[in-house]
């Protein structure tokens, strides 16, 4: 029998425990299901919410699995950022840059139900503050 380095098991284990598990935002980006993709580059995608809150609704997703905004590392700096300009750009693209919302849930208690981090990018209608 093989000996084990107690070590690398336990270096192992963690890695398992915290590996994310796919989504179905992963197997969009994977095109194992469909989506009404609008912008897509070697970072991330853009695609059309299936259950929109108003005339336009984008869901702006790294291709990088991490579950939510808490989850993100000093290394995701950049892909945060790139997020951010896609989001002005597709809303230029969609001539609604004058009035739209960019919105993160981070977590069940603010209504995340997808654990693949996005960014809803919202406009077409009124909005109100302070936001539901
Ligand atoms: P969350 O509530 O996690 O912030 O947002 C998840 C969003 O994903 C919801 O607005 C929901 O309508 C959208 N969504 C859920 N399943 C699908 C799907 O299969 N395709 C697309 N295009 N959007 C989805």
């Amino acid at each position: 029998m093989q000996n084990l380095n107690p070590d690398r098991l336990y270096l192992t284990t963690t890695l398992r425990i915290y590996k994310m598990t796919d989504t179905l935002f992963k197997k969009i980006i994977d095109r194992e299901i469909p989506a009404d993709i609008v912008y897509e580059d070697d970072n991330c995608l853009a695609f059309k919410d299936i259950n929109p809150v108003a005339p336009t609704h984008i869901l702006i997703i790294p291709k990088k699995q991490i579950e939510k905004v808490a989850d993100a590392e000093i290394g995701d700096k950049e892909l945060l950022g790139h997020l951010m300009l896609v989001a002005g750009n597709i809303a230029r693209d969609l001539g609604v840059e004058d009035a739209f919302r960019l919105v993160v849930n981070n977590g069940s208690g603010a209504q995340q139900t997808v654990f693949h981090l996005h960014i809803h990018l919202i406009a077409g209608r009124e909005f109100n503050w302070p936001p539901g």
